[in-house]
């Protein structure tokens, strides 16, 4: 997956669309993230013993990667993401904007 825990994206789909944040979370599998403060979903939940709190919790919900765009560290754009293979044989990010690596 393209997208990483800890990078910044912008979101360019859904009722977000406009917004950036920080990813909280990834999960690879599914090609979902969870981004700081995008897709807020409200809970109403029971108190159910000491660890739950009764009432509307609002929490993020995982969105598909595929409704954001990677925030290059470098220039600060949203870029597409490519790769390019460094001199002992790892992948590396690159920005396809300033084509600098982001990782
Ligand atoms: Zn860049």
């Amino acid at each position: 997956m393209k997208i990483r825990k800890g990078d910044a994206v912008l979101v360019i789909a859904g009722k977000d669309r406009g917004k950036r944040g920080k990813v909280r979370r990834a999960f690879p599998k599914e090609n979902k993230i969870i981004v700081e403060g995008i897709n807020m979903i409200k809970r109403h939940s029971r108190a159910r013993g000491v660890a739950r709190q009764a009432g509307i919790i609002e929490r993020e919900a995982p969105i598909h990667v595929s409704n954001v765009m990677l925030l290059c560290n470098k220039c600060n754009k949203p870029t597409r993401t490519g790769f390019r293979f460094l001199a002992d044989g790892k992948k590396a990010r690159i920005c396809r904007v300033c084509q600098e690596m982001v990782d």
